[in-house]
């Protein structure tokens, strides 16, 4: 039922998006202990707005005409029930109010619901880009007023329920610019009108919001008036009339107290931004609240840098790092940017790509510069020399202060958790300080235990004569502990690191060396090992040349499957394992390039790595197949055993077996073998499976007919 006002206009149906339709089922019909959150939301909404229109303003005057003022206001009403909060930041179009308040779905919004679901708090609703809709948390109606520079004033209404409406704002009063939110409280949430309560909020989630935040507060004040003057029953109105007894009785004029109710707008935060005072006396609970505030996260940062550059350039900073990893850290449609840069506390913007390298994405803060200039443009900072020397600076305290988390053992462990893929990406991106973030990287290795080991310990422990740090890529620790490329290394006590995350395939292949000290791949050919004596040299090469020959008769059976087939420097235990060329991909490199993009079947055969195998000519297995191999080229029995090991050691060496069933033919044809059940008996009990004799003549008949 429109309701056509004299000069309104009719309001406006729309469906909310369905996964916004989802997730206000989800606020509205679950039970939350955290609702307070809300106002935080919409404060920092507000606090949004505000930057947008005060940054437009900076190069263009009038747009802040309409309404000069920078202000929050909050007004509680406790005779309607409702709680109001009213910003002049930019406002929103009809078009904005239409897709940012219902039919566009963010992409948080589904990761937010899982998030819920699995148990999350719903005071994580901000990080995932939906905060508005946490206004459903303590309202069962809200409008939402807004007026932009751009359109007329326009209200939308919602009781949520599927849908909101839009509807043109021919009377209400004019808001000049900005946005006016008001909540009609659910009857059990009416402590948010409370001045007490919604200043404590204030003071918990949004004191650092940098525009001025006011509460429309209620002052009583008691005030004498002798009985006759008092004949304004507008007071009585307004205000609670109390007869004091005893007064009246003891006095003759009968004079009456009266407490009088008056309004004003009471400031409700301090605004003076914490960059600006001295690092020693901010406690850590204030880079708490900040922290909070600057980034709607809900627990505290792991670790903060609070500094200031001075010189030739002056600026100032707050570092943050968080204690987890974002819900979209690695999303690539989305560049990560969470440093606000100031210009003389004028905040500027908070995705300026030039401020900080991709990789230290997930640090947050704000750098405020004396030296730019106020009306900079996107395209000035891209070449903007001062923006590089603060650049730089950054990455530098930032790594300072992961140097600093790395002190505390159990903090460093829940950052490398968290950020370790950043780190490498860093080792990656970041020429200058790699040896720097090269510092910073843990792994796990054949001595490490339970704890990662850091590559300053690995060469402290270093054996005498080695030279080289080695590694090994795998799937993951279990996969790689204990693959027969290590079995060498081992017996010589040198230690290697297991690399077992996709990403350090790419970093070690950048970071090339540490202190000097090669980095050397376990499983890539031409590891060298050269601390072998002489005579074991001599011994060696006898052996490798009565071999020669079995190696030829393996190449020959396996064909294409493999490069070339050498007697093996590396391997004590395994028979055989394989590896690959000293340039080309590992298996785990091949491993995750299957899996990533390159599906397509066509390349699969130009990107899977020549693979070398190499045999262990002090294994029984080798030394049995020599004998057989030279005794009979042609023996059957060579030839399986032949794929058979191949099979295996593509297993062991961390490769993916292309065609398993025949692999598992093999396996169960050697079982057969070892369980001496003869071809006979199989061939019967093969049959046993196939059709019925009598089927099988028919099927002949059949085809005799056919012919
Ligand atoms: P986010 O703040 O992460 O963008 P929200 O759900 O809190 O997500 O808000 C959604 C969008 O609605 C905002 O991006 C903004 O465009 C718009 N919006 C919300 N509140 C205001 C406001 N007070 N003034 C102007 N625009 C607003
Ligand atoms: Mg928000």
């Amino acid at each position: 039922m429109a309701e056509v006002q004299m000069g309104g206009e009719a309001p406006e149906t729309f469906a909310f998006q369905a996964e916004i339709n989802q997730l206000l089922s989800l606020i509205i019909n679950t039970f939350y202990s955290n609702k307070e959150i809300f106002l935080r939301e919409l404060i920092s909404n507000s606090s949004d707005a505000l930057d947008k229109i005060r940054f437009e303003g900076l190069t263009d005057k009038s747009k802040l005409e309409a309404q000069p003022e920078l202000f929050i206001r909050i007004v509680p009403d406790k005779v309607n029930k409702t709680l109001t909060i009213t910003d002049s930041g930019v406002g929103m179009t009809k078009a904005d109010l239409v897709n940012n308040l219902g039919t566009i779905a963010r992409s948080g919004t589904k990761e937010f619901m899982e998030a819920l679901q699995a148990g999350a708090d719903v005071s994580m609703i901000g990080q995932f880009g939906v905060g508005f809709y946490s206004a459903y948390l303590v309202a069962e109606k809200v409008i939402v007023t807004s007026k932009h520079n751009d359109d007329e004033q326009y209200i939308w209404e919602s009781q949520a329920g599927g849908s909101f409406t839009v509807t043109r704002d021919v009377d209400g009063e004019q808001l000049g610019r900005g946005t006016r939110i008001t909540l009609f409280l659910k009857e059990d949430q009416l402590e948010y009108l409370e001045e007490r309560k919604i200043k404590d909020l204030v003071k918990k989630h949004s004191e650092f919001i940098s525009y001025p935040i006011y509460l429309w507060t209620e002052k009583t004040i008691d005030k004498e008036v002798s009985d006759d003057e008092d004949d304004e029953p507008k007071k009585e109105e307004e205000g609670a009339v109390e007869e004091i007894d005893e007064e009246k009785d003891k006095d003759a004029k009968k004079k009456k107290k009266v407490k009088e109710v008056t309004h004003e707008w009471e400031l409700i935060n301090k605004q003076k931004p914490i960059w600006l005072r001295k690092p020693e006396e901010i406690t850590k609970e204030e880079y708490a609240a900040f922290y909070k505030s600057l980034t709607n996260d809900w627990e505290e940062h792991l670790a903060v840098k609070h500094f200031s550059v001075e010189g030739q350039l002056e600026f100032k900073a707050v570092l943050f790092v968080p204690k987890r990893a974002p819900f979209d850290l690695f999303d690539t449609r989305k560049k990560m940017n969470n440093i606000k840069l100031y210009v003389r506390r004028v905040f500027i913007m908070d995705n300026c790509e030039e401020l900080i390298p991709e990789y230290l994405g997930f640090v947050k803060g704000v750098v405020d510069s004396d030296d730019l200039p106020l009306n900079i443009s996107r395209e000035m900072l891209q070449q903007n020399k001062i923006l590089k020397v603060i650049r730089k600076n950054l990455v530098k305290k930032c790594i300072e202060m992961f140097t600093e988390i790395s002190e505390n053992k159990e903090d460093y462990a829940k950052f490398y958790e968290a950020f370790s893929k950043n780190l490498k990406l860093g080792i990656h991106e970041d020429s200058q300080n790699r040896a720097k973030i090269a510092d910073l990287l843990r792994y796990y290795s054949t001595r490490s235990g339970d704890e990662m080991t850091s590559l300053k310990d690995y060469v402290t422990r270093m054996k005498e004569g080695q030279k080289d740090i080695y590694y090994i890529t795998g799937e993951s620790k279990k996969a790689v502990e204990n693959s027969p490329f290590l079995e060498r290394l081992k017996k010589r006590g040198y230690e290697v690191l297991f690399m077992v995350d996709a990403i350090d395939e790419y970093a070690v292949g950048q970071l090339k060396e540490y202190d000097g000290k090669k980095l050397v791949s376990a499983t890539k050919e031409g590891l060298k090992l050269d601390d072998e004596t002489e005579e074991e040299k001599k011994l060696r090469e006898e052996k490798k040349k009565s071999f020669e020959s079995l190696c030829k008769t393996i190449k020959d059976i396996l064909g294409d499957k493999v490069e070339k087939v050498v007697v093996s420097d590396r391997i004590v235990d395994s028979p055989c394992c394989l590896v690959t060329g000293e340039y080309g991909w590992t298996a785990n490199m091949e491993r995750i390039m299957k899996a990533q993009a390159l599906r397509d079947s066509s390349m699969s055969s130009y990107m899977s790595s020549k693979k070398t195998m190499e045999i262990n000519p002090d294994n029984g297995i080798m030394e049995e197949l020599r004998k057989r191999a030279e005794a009979d080229k042609n023996d059957k029995s060579v030839k399986d055993l032949v794929m058979l090991l191949f099979e295996t050691a593509l297993l062991t060496s961390g490769f993916s077996l292309e065609d398993p069933n025949t692999f598992a033919a093999r396996i169960h044809r050697m079982l057969k073998l070892g369980l001496s059940i003869e071809e006979e008996e199989e061939a019967a009990g093969d049959d046993a499976e196939m059709p019925a004799l009598e089927e099988d003549a028919a099927e002949e008949s059949k085809m005799e007919e056919v012919d």
